[in-house]
């Protein structure tokens, strides 16, 4: 059953795709930078507080299985485009300023606004209605995800993601602690790599079972579940962990021919 996980992201994605000209016409989707600016606590804001507030919980289940931005980076054209490249590690500083700038720079415009009067605070708006910001924000969704399109297609899958989004960092330091995660069976892995070949963040899974814990506590997985489909082994699962110690603590460790720790690293077990 769990084989059907990617489906249902699959499933998930669309029908968020298809819900967001909804959005945009039906809550004026201004974006959490513009919320901060006009003081309205809107609809995306309100979402992306729960995103943020589960992910110790969840990961960044909101950006694998919601955000229309992702899901666009990772439609069949995307995945035409962007081929598999050299895995790159996100760049610390620019995760670090994306998110400080974001809110910096926001904080600061809505300060200004309060002072000359024309905001007296933050109100309550999550169906914060207006025809012409709609057009506006939708224009900017479409700089946003071709740019990050883009990026994806000269960088690396999902660089944007990785390295831009304010919203992705703090889900990403979020789900450092996340209880929901790829685990990987290390007696029943192969090492054939087929995971890494489909992740859509290109993380190196298998790594995590030459660690020999498996469990894959990566904060850039997006738990798709792709990797869960494609293992021929059925060595991978995405599970509750909630105590990763104790969880460590029960892993045997393998058996010498498959860890080889000298040579080669991978040693396919028949
Ligand atoms: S990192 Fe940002 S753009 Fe990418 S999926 Fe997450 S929220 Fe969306
Ligand atoms: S696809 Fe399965 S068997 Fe192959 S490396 Fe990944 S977890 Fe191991
Ligand atoms: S590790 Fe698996 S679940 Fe996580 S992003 Fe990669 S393919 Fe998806």
């Amino acid at each position: 059953m769990i084989r059907r996980l990617s489906f249902w992201n699959t499933v998930s994605r669309i029908l968020f795709l298809m819900l967001t000209p909804a959005f945009f016409r039906l809550f004026n989707f201004a974006f959490i930078w513009h919320s901060i600016y006009w003081g309205v606590i809107s609809f995306v804001v309100i979402i992306w507080f729960v995103f943020l507030l589960i992910s110790p919980l969840f990961g960044r289940i909101g950006c694998g299985w919601f955000c229309f931005v992702g899901t666009t980076q990772d439609l069949p054209f995307g995945y035409a485009l962007i081929k598999q490249k050299k895995k790159r590690k996100p760049i610390v500083w620019l995760r670090f300023i994306m998110p400080i700038g974001f809110f910096a720079s926001s904080l600061t415009f809505f300060f200004l606004r309060l002072n000359s009067g024309e905001v007296e605070g933050f109100r309550f708006s999550p169906a914060f209605f207006s025809t012409e910001l709609n057009a506006h924000y939708q224009h900017i969704w479409m700089y946003d995800t071709i740019g990050a399109l883009l990026l994806g297609i000269l960088l690396e899958k999902r660089w944007a993601c990785k390295n831009m989004c304010a919203m992705g960092s703090l889900s990403a330091i979020g789900s450092t602690w996340s209880r929901l995660l790829p685990v990987i069976d290390t007696n029943s892995c192969n090492g054939c790599k087929k995971c890494e070949t489909v992740c859509l963040v290109n993380i190196p899974i298998f790594d995590y079972v030459e660690r020999q814990d498996g469990l894959v506590t990566n904060s850039e997985c997006i738990l798709c579940g792709r990797c869960v489909d494609v293992c021929n082994k059925d060595a991978l699962k995405i599970k509750f962990i909630w105590n990763r110690k104790r969880y460590r603590a029960g892993v045997e460790p393998k058996s010498a021919p498959f860890f080889e720790r000298n040579g080669q690293k991978t040693v396919i077990r028949e």
